[in-house]
């Protein structure tokens, strides 16, 4: 059987301190596999400049220019991580058998991809890096990331524990993906959605190289809450059933006060009824945040927007394929 095209794809925004350390060892990884036979010799290594403003997009084109394995592509502007991620995965899905995405800066074990196509191999066409421990993490990093699983799962998004965008994928998940038309992306959850046979491989997770990580807290919360809205209505639901917890006990609270009222009994109760009023004003509020929430999400799908836009490419000896965003 022939040997399949591996494309690893890397998006890559304000990388250029880390690029000069990591793309040597992608192209030594590809080479080994490549030597021993897993894959084909015409695989390659994509980079998705995400829009950069530091030197990373001139430093692709030199990768380029220096060995064939090296490709890039370049984004027209700063999408953001999985727009990156997918349209590398876009491009690479018509022009290799399989893919592995992968972040820019060192912190995911390459040897893990040994694995990875061990299990592609057996007939997996969705491999899952996890990380295997947290030790490089801080302690704030390892909690919030916990409650960041935690709660997209309470919130009935299927997800992978502690799986980033460390991943295979075939060719034939992606061309399936593509069917996927979100632009809010999450891809986290969408790979599960996707489908056929899929199975994970642990790794350990170093510190990043070099450079710093684009996701402080307040993106990651940001991330959270879009991976809810994009896959799960779940907190519409809860929203009804709250709403239907609070109307019982109005209802019970009114049987109250009028028997109270017929009693003679009536007090003052001006605390009471400012903790009441304060509380269902701030559920109602809270409520509508969240259904606006999902308002606005609808209406920006509408548009149907392409998810990335790629403005320049490092090779030039085919007409240039512009996958459908
Ligand atoms: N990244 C990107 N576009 C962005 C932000 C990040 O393509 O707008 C890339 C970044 O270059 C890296 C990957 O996404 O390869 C993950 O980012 P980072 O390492 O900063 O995240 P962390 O590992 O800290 O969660
Ligand atoms: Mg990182």
């Amino acid at each position: 059987m022939a040997l399949p095209v591996l494309w690893i794809v890397i998006p890559c925004y304000n990388e250029e301190k880390v690029l000069p350390i990591t793309a040597p060892r992608f192209l030594a990884k590809l080479s080994e596999f490549i030597e021993t036979q897993k894959i084909a010799a015409n695989s390659r290594v994509l980079f998705v400049d995400d829009g950069s403003k530091d030197q990373t997009w001139p430093l692709i084109q030199k990768f380029a220019q220096t060995d064939p394995h090296y490709l890039g592509i370049q984004q027209s502007r700063n999408r953001g991580h999985q727009n990156a991620v997918l349209a590398g995965l876009m491009v690479a899905k018509d022009r290799a058998d399989v893919t592995i995405s992968i972040d820019a800066d060192g912190q995911d074990d390459l040897n893990a991809m040994t694995d990875m196509l061990a299990a592609y191999a057996d007939g997996c066409e969705i491999v899952y890096g996890v990380r295997s421990d947290r030790k490089s993490d801080s302690w704030f990093k390892r909690v919030s990331a916990q409650a960041f699983y935690r709660f997209l799962r309470v919130m009935g998004v299927d997800v992978v524990y502690n799986h980033a965008d460390y991943r295979l994928a075939s060719s034939k998940v992606l061309q399936h993906l593509a069917d996927f038309k979100e632009v809010n992306l999450f891809l986290r959850g969408m790979f599960p959605l996707v489908g056929f046979k899929s199975t994970s491989v642990y790794y350990e997770r170093h510190e990043r190289l070099a450079g710093k990580s684009h996701y402080p807290l307040s993106k990651m919360i940001a991330l959270a809450i879009n991976g809810v809205t994009s896959l799960s209505i779940k907190p519409i639901v809860f929203i009804a059933e709250l709403g239907a917890v609070v109307s019982i006990l109005g209802f019970i609270g009114t049987i109250w006060a009028v028997v109270m009222a017929i009693k003679g009994a009536t007090v003052a109760g001006w605390a009471s009824i400012v903790c009441i009023v304060s509380f269902l004003g701030g559920i109602q509020l809270l409520s509508l945040g969240v259904i606006g929430e999902y308002v606005g999400k609808t209406y920006l799908e509408t548009k149907h927007r392409p998810r990335f836009i790629i403005s320049d490419q490092t090779w030039h000896d085919e007409p240039s394929k512009q996958p459908k965003a």
